[in-house]
């Protein structure tokens, strides 16, 4: 690290958990952030800032004047933009140093693989559970840490699942792929702006200290929050003997 990243990380570095070590993993690690709305925001943002060398931004919308009152990755000048290009240019603009690379485009099975294959950690910051899926088997089938979050209305959830370490459960494990969930999004219901900063900012907490290897993760809880009543309940979720994504993968 040269004197300037000395001075920009040195509020991690000074961390014992972190220090030098810890800042080198970040500056050599990859992230892949899936949806760059409300989740991937402030994720993505965090990540950028706190040094993750190479970030990839996926996603095939445009900026819409709707996603302003809580997507604070763009602005009211790129309305009409990818969202993808847009974040990129906000990363960019608080971190010079790293790599930021934007997909403006919907990625099918294949790509997904392969893009999965080639980073360090996954976030899924997307808002449908036909993508989340998508993420969770690519994650279990590359065996990389996925960090997974929700929100809709006043209500927010946020979870890691680490196919990593055997024992512990895959999105599939807790929300079943034949299970028909409401799939309601932002989009048509409404949701409360800060709560996808509380979300999203833990999602990136736990992408960090997983590409550090600190701490302990979410993986094996689910972490909910009623924002109205500002609440967080934490349960423990099992792996599912039976799911049949993950139940071929048991290291
Ligand atoms: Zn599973």
């Amino acid at each position: 690290m040269n004197d300037s990243q000395l001075l920009r990380y040195s509020r991690h570095i000074l961390l014992d958990e972190i220090g030098i070590e810890g800042q080198h993993k970040l500056l050599a690690a990859h992230a892949l952030v899936i949806g760059a709305g409300g989740l991937g925001s402030p994720a993505a943002m965090y990540l950028a800032s706190a040094g993750v060398g190479r970030i990839t931004l996926v996603d095939d919308d445009t900026v819409d004047l709707t996603n302003l009152q809580r997507q604070i990755a763009h602005t009211t000048e790129r309305v009409g933009q990818p969202k993808a290009e847009s974040a990129r240019a906000t990363l960019l603009q608080i971190n010079p140093e790293i790599s930021v690379t934007a997909l403006n485009q919907r990625v099918d099975d294949a790509r997904l693989a392969a893009l999965v294959a080639d980073a360090d950690v996954v976030l899924d910051c997307t808002d449908n559970f036909a993508t989340r899926h998508a993420v969770n088997r690519a994650c279990v089938a590359a065996r990389k840490p996925l960090v997974s979050g929700a929100v809709i209305r006043f209500d927010g959830q946020v979870s890691v699942f680490d196919p990593r370490g055997g024992a512990q459960p895959c999105y599939s494990c807790l929300f079943p792929q034949d299970q028909r969930f409401e799939d309601v999004a932002c989009s048509t219901m409404g949701v409360f702006a800060p709560l996808v900063g509380v979300v999203g900012a833990m999602q990136a907490a736990e992408a960090l200290k997983l590409l550090m290897g600190v701490g302990a993760s979410l993986a094996g809880r689910l972490m909910m929050l009623d924002g109205l009543h500002m609440e967080w309940t934490s349960i423990g979720v099992g792996r599912n003997g039976a799911c049949p994504v993950c139940a071929d993968h048991t290291i």
